[in-house]
């Protein structure tokens, strides 16, 4: 058997038994398969996924959801999960696209090289305190050698950023970079040079459903500003760049009302 096969086995193992301590018993097919196989749609049964389970999950709860995690290929690399870190109330969260390799060695998120130009971002650029905000990442686990996420792997982990958006409600989603921009913003054919700079929303009911069924009339609509991703940054410190990111967060903090000093 090639890797290739082993992998997509073990990925399915991962899977199956996911759903397995989900109490999922059974598998839907489609219903053209149901049809042929004599079986009526009505016996096709309904399987809960991460969108149908409340959305009332704790940081805590999401960290321990995810457990240790082999839903995806990217377990067989790692060294740990990265869940994110910082407030658990921040009115502000940056998510970046996964782990580097200080971060799989560390088990938190933007500790490198790449996390010291954001910590600089937020701290003097901002004002505001790294602590204050929450950072984490598309995907939990690192890319080998630091490649893109590959959209299996981002289908996989989105419920979990999904959920960790929808427990802490940040009144701002800053996405750093363009994996993490075109993630939450399900649109994969974006660039990040044409759309940073500029206002989005992302929509925590649609992503989240039963949160407007909770009776609550809080909005769901959260702003999303795109960004260059630090590590971007890094490699291209121009005085244009710098002044960009500088313009980004500088709405930002006039959308968060604080008063930099
Ligand atoms: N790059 C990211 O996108 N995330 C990290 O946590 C570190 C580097």
């Amino acid at each position: 058997m090639n890797n290739e096969l082993i992998e997509i086995i073990e990925g399915l193992k991962g899977y199956l038994s996911y759903l397995k301590m989900l109490g999922i018993k059974e598998i839907p097919v489609s219903q053209q398969l149901a049809v042929s196989s004599q079986q009526s749609e009505k016996s096709v049964p309904h399987i809960p996924n991460h969108e149908s389970q409340p959305p009332t999950l704790s940081l805590e709860d999401i960290q321990n959801e995810i457990g240790d995690c082999r839903r995806c290929k990217l377990w067989h690399t790692r060294k740990n999960i990265v869940v994110g870190s910082g407030n658990p109330k921040a009115e502000l969260i940056f998510v970046g696209e996964g782990p580097g390799e200080d971060e799989d060695i560390q088990g938190l998120p933007f500790v490198g090289r790449a996390g010291q130009k954001l910590t600089e971002i937020i701290e003097k650029g901002m004002g505001l305190k790294r602590k204050d905000v929450y950072i984490c990442n598309v995907v939990k686990c690192r890319p080998p050698g630091n490649r893109e996420p590959e959209p299996d792997e981002v289908s996989t982990c989105k419920p979990f950023l999904e959920k960790q958006i929808a427990a802490i409600k940040p009144k701002v989603i800053v996405t750093l970079g363009r994996p993490a921009t075109a993630t939450l913003l399900n649109n994969r054919r974006i660039t990040i040079s044409r759309i940073r700079g500029i206002w989005h929303e992302y929509n925590l009911s649609a992503s989240v459903p039963l949160l407007q069924q909770e009776g609550s009339t809080e909005s769901t609509i959260i702003k999303l500003m795109p960004t260059y991703h630090p590590a971007y940054l890094l490699r291209n410190y121009t005085p244009e760049v710098r002044r960009q990111v500088y313009d980004d967060m500088k709405k930002v903090i006039k959308e968060l009302g604080v008063i930099k000093k």
